[in-house]
């Protein structure tokens, strides 16, 4: 269907109710979230994507940017706004000589990955392999190799980005460089990005794993990790996490339908040795399970077990100032035996704590741990009663909770000065009315 708003005719990539394809196209990667925007364009090229943002000016729609729609939640009701679609534009390259991949705004971690991994190089990529490149780097982008390297958005060298008045511009440290400090960190709310570029380390392989240990040891566990993490250099970037796997065939037979508390860690250092040494007392414990083993990066994408398909979830997440005893007591109490499938503490610090001048809006993070909590939706009673212990466990750990939060791990709408610092979130109101003075690009998490 062909639809006429304000006697701008829609461009060809834009779908509307009614149409054949609309239910399939209005679908998020969270399938436990039921997209209603006014309309949905999935366009292939960037001058694709300035035409529906120019479309959508004319027709006093607003637009909202989606990679995957893995932080489809936040989003809220889309009511009088096109749903820009990415998935189509598609495609990275990689250019070996300055280490840089650029990504297209449809683009997947795992691509990026692999493309990466034939120059033998890595990129900053998160626990998912089918996370979005360009959602991940537009939030901070926390990856298991955060500690040692910091955010990946600020490992970004260029972004190309529409903006209100139907643009199409490459921003860097030279081009605007207002507009390319916002993007680093400060979300959606600035155009439709059509690409990133971002450096790449050169790195192989890791040595990383998992200790598996009965749920029920989880207290000691946890509370042995976190003493862990005081002491581990910046090579290991951690987490501490209690999984409570359903009985699904596509689960693996040894971990189906039981429960665990895990240490999963990542080193990047040369001297596998002095890991092992660092593990030991993780090891005395007496794991029932101990996967660590060398890895290509290529592996390491799929460390996590996070689902690699579309799936019903409901979650949120935060960030702890300190984690004491107390704090791991609630979390285990909050987690164990409620309707949730898994629930982690991420170790942070190191180059994750460390601002930089030339960083972009998200610069660093000043919380030691962050947190993530989530379950298996597929009904509206099965979210209701996942989102109740969601929050309970994360209000059992409000005495420690963070001011701030971070923007990806955050599926609830939050108060903007919340995600960012003061003096960032001031900046990124300046430069939002400067360059979407009528507020035109709806975020998940606007400023
Ligand atoms: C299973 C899972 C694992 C995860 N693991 C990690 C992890 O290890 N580390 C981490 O840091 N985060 C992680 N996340 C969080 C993830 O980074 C956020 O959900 C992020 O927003 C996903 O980006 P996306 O493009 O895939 O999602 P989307 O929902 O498509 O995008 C999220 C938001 O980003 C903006 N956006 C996306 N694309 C564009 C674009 N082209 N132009 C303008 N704005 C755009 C929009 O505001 C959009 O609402 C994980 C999430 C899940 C569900």
């Amino acid at each position: 269907m062909t639809q006429l708003y304000a006697e701008v005719r829609a461009p060809g990539s834009v779908i509307f109710p009614g149409d054949e394809e609309w239910d399939q196209a209005r679908l998020a990667w969270n399938l436990a979230v039921d997209q209603r925007p006014a309309a949905v364009a999935v366009p292939r090229t960037a001058e694709e994507v300035a035409a529906v943002v120019r479309w959508a000016a004319a027709s006093g729609l607003r637009v909202a940017a989606q990679g995957t729609g893995h932080n489809a939640a936040a989003l809220g009701d889309l009511a009088g706004a096109v749903l820009v679609k990415l998935h189509e534009l598609r495609g990275v390259t990689v250019d070996p000589e300055t280490r840089t991949a650029r990504a297209a705004a449809g683009t997947i971690w795992i691509e990026v990955v692999e493309a990466a991994a034939e120059h033998g190089l890595a990129a900053l990529a998160g626990s998912s392999p089918d996370v979005g490149v360009v959602g991940y780097v537009l939030g901070g982008g926390v990856s298991f190799l955060a500690r040692k390297y910091g955010l990946a958005a600020n490992q970004a060298t260029a972004i190309e980005v529409v903006t209100a008045d139907g643009e199409l511009r490459r921003v860097d440290r030279e081009n605007d460089p207002d507009l390319f400090w916002a993007l680093r960190g400060g979300g959606g709310a600035f155009g439709v990005v059509t690409a990133v570029e971002l450096n790449l380390l050169p790195i192989e392989s890791v040595y990383a794993g998992h200790l598996w240990f009965p749920v029920e040891r989880a207290t000691e566990v946890l509370r042995a990790w976190r003493d862990w993490t005081e002491t581990v250099p910046e090579e290991v970037t951690s987490v501490g996490r209690i999984l409570q796997l359903p009985p699904l065939p596509d689960i693996p037979e040894p971990v189906r339908g039981k429960s665990f508390a895990v240490v999963q860690a990542v080193y990047t250092g040369d001297d596998v040795a002095s890991m092992d040494r660092l593990l030991a007392p993780l090891r005395a414990l007496g794991p029932g399970m101990d996967t660590f083993s060398v890895m290509p990066m290529r592996e390491l994408s799929h460390l996590h077990m996070d689902p690699e398909h579309p799936v019903p979830g409901a979650g949120d997440g935060g960030m702890l100032d300190a984690l004491p005893d107390e704090a791991i007591d609630a979390f285990v109490g909050g987690v164990v035996g409620k309707p949730i499938l898994g629930a982690e503490i991420r170790h942070l610090g190191g180059a994750v704590a460390r601002p930089r001048p030339e960083h972009g809006a998200v610069s660093a993070f000043a919380a030691p741990y962050l947190t993530f909590v989530v379950g298996i939706a597929p009904t509206e009673a099965a979210k209701a009663a996942v989102h109740a212990a969601v929050g309970a466990v994360l209000g059992s750990l409000d005495p420690w909770r963070s001011e701030h939060t971070y923007l990806n791990f955050a599926e609830t709408r939050r108060e903007a000065g919340t995600l960012w610092t003061e003096a960032a979130h001031h900046r990124l109101r300046r430069i939002k009315r400067a360059v979407d003075p009528g507020d035109l690009f709806r975020s998940n998490h606007p400023l």
